[in-house]
């Protein structure tokens, strides 16, 4: 017989939507709790940046958003729509391959529309704790507040999806308390012209690593690039450089890079990512982030002790994350309404064993322990065989690999065409 729980989602993001979605389908009542005023989390463009432009202040006012106001996706909106609806979004009558962050949150605001998930959130409100009251029935404590209202309500079970990019990580730089410049992480990144005439040290290697530095090449006296593999074309501009990683900093403004060179920098820019963070979730240790390793997670959502009533959505990364996103929240909606079976506590554990041996034979680090880079075909065909749902597409498996192919001549070649100009180049992405 199908169980129908009473479920807290917490959050309104791409996650949170498609754990309502699902949940709802499965007949279970659903709450979701949003700390904002609006739906779609990461795609809702804040224009306002925290006080510590690191990210380290425990004390400043967080804000959630890492989005910069000209921020166009990374991926073509084929690969960002949910299996049973499209993102087809038009801006000027017109469908863009790669749309800009205000037709993500359209798309993202009708979908919530469409399946009746606005009249689940309850705005403005944001959870402050998250506990188990009841381990034998298993039942959860929310404590919200909502304009200073604080209220505690219990639930059968819970799904996290407070999203992964509003903590930085920062790069470890030897000498950087004596360092006289400026310092910033992409977090706390809008628009370029506070870069103007600077020269501005960029780390990392990721998608917006590249797409900051290029725009702020536009207004800086120069760009210097530094990531693990300077090989790697960066840009087309002439006042941008090259190096590999930072070796250390000196008091006199000087940036001195392993591979020997040395620019006198204004601004140190840290392109270099963000940590798992739950403030509000108290497990008494059972669940931990360690080196941005979310532990012990089964199949990156439940952790075996508390499973299944607590689980979480969005946490793999390097995927067609919102395919994944919907994927899991379906096979948590289905394994809560008694209809799909978890294997027991031990064998939950001795498999996410397995998968820390094999990364560590792999030499994969610990904090990549949620990339799905290579795995994540099968990672989401597993998924759907769990809920006996149809595997990916093999349509979408080709584009999704497209992308790679693309990225590897796009890196390998300096030429004439941006990476998302050849991606269009290749035609597969055409309507
Ligand atoms: P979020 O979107 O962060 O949503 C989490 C929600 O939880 C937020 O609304 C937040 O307010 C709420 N919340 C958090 N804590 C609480 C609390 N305590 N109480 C109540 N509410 C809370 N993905 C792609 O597929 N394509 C792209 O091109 C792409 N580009 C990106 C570019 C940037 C700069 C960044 C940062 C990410 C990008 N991503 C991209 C990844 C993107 O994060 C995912 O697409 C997706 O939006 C993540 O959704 P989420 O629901 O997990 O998290």
């Amino acid at each position: 017989m199908s169980k129908s729980l009473q479920v807290a989602v917490i959050g309104a993001g791409v996650a949170g939507l498609a754990s309502a979605r699902e949940l709802k389908r499965e007949g279970h009542r659903v709450v979701v709790y949003e700390k904002s005023d609006q739906l779609g989390g990461t795609w809702v463009y804040d224009p306002r940046v925290e006080s510590d432009p690191l990210g380290l202040d425990p004390n400043r006012e967080i804000v959630h958003g890492s989005l910069y106001s000209s921020l166009c996706t990374n991926l073509p909106r084929q690969l960002m729509g949910f299996s049973d609806y499209p993102f087809e979004i038009k801006k000027n009558g017109e469908i863009r391959t790669f749309p800009s962050h205000e037709e993500v949150l359209q798309f993202l605001n009708e979908f919530a529309r469409d399946f009746g998930l606005v009249e689940l959130i309850r705005f403005n409100t944001e959870v402050v704790r998250v506990q188990r009251v009841d381990s034998r029935n298993d039942l959860w404590m929310v404590k919200s507040t909502m304009s200073g209202l604080i209220q505690e309500e219990t639930f059968d079970a819970v799904v996290v999806c407070n999203g992964h990019h509003t903590q930085p990580r920062i790069a470890n730089i030897p000498g950087i308390e004596k360092w006289p410049g400026k310092q910033i992480h992409s977090h706390n990144y809008r628009v370029p012209e506070p870069f103007q005439d600077q020269v501005v040290v960029v780390i990392g290697d990721s998608a917006s690593a590249h797409d900051i530095s290029g725009e702020i090449a536009k207004v800086a006296k120069e760009v210097h690039l530094s990531s693990r593999s300077p090989g790697v074309k960066v840009s087309n501009y002439d006042n941008v450089g090259q190096h590999s990683k930072i070796e250390c900093v000196f008091d006199n403004g000087e940036v001195a890079f392993e591979d020997g060179s040395s620019v006198r920098a204004d601004i140190i820019f840290h392109c270099t990512g963000y940590k798992f963070n739950f403030p509000f979730l108290e497990t008494n240790g059972i669940v931990s982030v360690d080196d941005n390793r979310v532990g012990p997670l089964y199949k990156h959502v439940f952790p075996p002790k508390l499973a299944p009533s607590l689980s979480f959505v969005g946490i793999p990364y390097w995927v067609l994350v919102f395919h994944m996103m919907e994927f899991q929240a379906r096979w948590v909606a289905r394994v809560l309404s008694g209809k799909v079976l978890l294997p027991s506590e031990k064998e939950m554990l001795t498999d996410i064993e397995k998968h820390y041996q094999r990364m560590e034979e792999v030499g994969k680090p610990k904090h990549h322990t949620h990339s799905l880079h290579s795995d994540e075909f099968e990672y989401l065909d597993w998924l759907a065989a769990e809920t006996g749902e149809a595997k990916v597409d093999e349509g979408l498996k080709k584009k999704y690999r497209t992308i790679y192919k693309v990225l590897a001549k796009f890196l390998a070649d300096r030429g004439r065409l941006n990476f998302k100009e050849l991606v269009v180049e290749t035609g597969v992405f055409e309507k």
